[in-house]
């Protein structure tokens, strides 16, 4: 159950990794989860996901939270970059050690490749190290020790959802062997620092969900409303990537990608040609309806 308190305001937060310029699915995931705080008279947040410097582009951080400003998607507060959080995530780290339900690992990708069986994304760690390090290794990563429940959950667009993620994630990595705290904890430690209710998102993060709320649970964080929206898919049926650059959004002329956006959540269109982008926004969070959102992505290039 959401911890959410009822007719508390709502806040969302759009949490984008710098690793290109906005492209059209990052303004789908932008613009679901300002059109769904926005026309609750919730507040908006914007977080820059820079954990992983090395996949970062110089300036991309900038360049989409000029991009976002461009369309009208003014968020509250303080932006909060992750690269300045290591703190935090080392403490929420402690408190899981703390109660024992994490463990040293010393395997490389290559040793789990060969021994684990294939998971929902990626292998599933063998256990290799889930009793002790083998002698002579040195910790490479930490892991969390998972056990075989059933997470489940609402999504507020694909309905019930339910996840066991001892049997299909198995026990996940909390800190990289390159030191970086991974996504799945950040993410936690960070929508609860931000008082997030309301997470709104694309659906490729839909699998992650259940390891998020199992780290709430260990943390004693409450947590957010999830949903999920459709994916933009490509020509060929499979997500934009960011990192083929695909399709970024044109800043200069933000209302036909807005009003593409608007239409791929399935919203309905304006009743007349919108003159800029402020009269978009009058019209549109007014009219938002979140039920309209399909559960099935798109190709794309029929809209833009
Ligand atoms: N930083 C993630 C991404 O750009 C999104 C994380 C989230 O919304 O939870 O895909």
């Amino acid at each position: 159950m959401s911890t959410a308190a009822v007719g508390s305001r709502c806040r969302g937060r759009f949490a984008p990794s710098p690793t290109g310029p906005l492209h059209f699915g990052s303004l789908v995931a932008a613009l679901g989860s300002f059109a769904d705080a926005r026309s609750g008279a919730g507040e908006w947040l914007v977080r820059i996901e820079d954990l992983d410097r090395t996949r970062e582009v110089p300036g991309a951080a900038d360049g989409m939270l000029r991009t976002l400003e461009a369309f009208g998607l003014h968020w509250d507060g303080p932006v909060l970059y992750q690269r300045l959080r290591t703190d935090a995530y080392a403490a929420a780290l402690e408190r899981l050690v703390a109660q024992g339900l994490c463990y040293p690992c010393g395997c490389t990708r290559r040793e789990i490749a060969l021994r684990a069986r294939p998971g929902l994304e990626g292998p599933i760690y063998p256990g290799t190290c889930r009793n002790g390090l083998p002698p002579g290794r040195a910790a490479r990563s930490v892991r969390l020790r998972t056990t075989h429940a059933s997470i489940r959950f609402a999504d507020a667009i694909l309905g019930p959802q339910t996840q066991d993620v001892a049997e299909v994630v198995g026990d996940f990595v909390l800190r990289r062997a390159d030191g970086i705290h991974a996504y799945q904890l950040a993410v936690v430690v960070d929508d609860a620092e931000q008082g997030i209710t309301n997470v709104v998102r694309g659906a490729d993060l839909l699998a992650s969900t259940p390891r998020q709320i199992l780290l709430q649970r260990h943390l004693g964080l409450p947590k957010p409303v999830y949903a999920h929206l459709p994916l933009a898919l490509g020509a060929d049926g499979r997500k934009l990537s960011k990192s083929l650059a695909a399709l970024p959004v044109d800043a200069a002329r933000p209302l036909p990608a807005l009003l593409a956006a608007w239409r791929f959540l399935g919203q309905e269109a304006p009743p007349e040609p919108c003159k800029d982008v402020a009269s978009f926004w009058a019209w549109a969070l007014p009219n938002w309806q979140r039920h309209l959102v399909p559960s099935q992505g798109l190709n794309v290039t029929v809209l833009i």
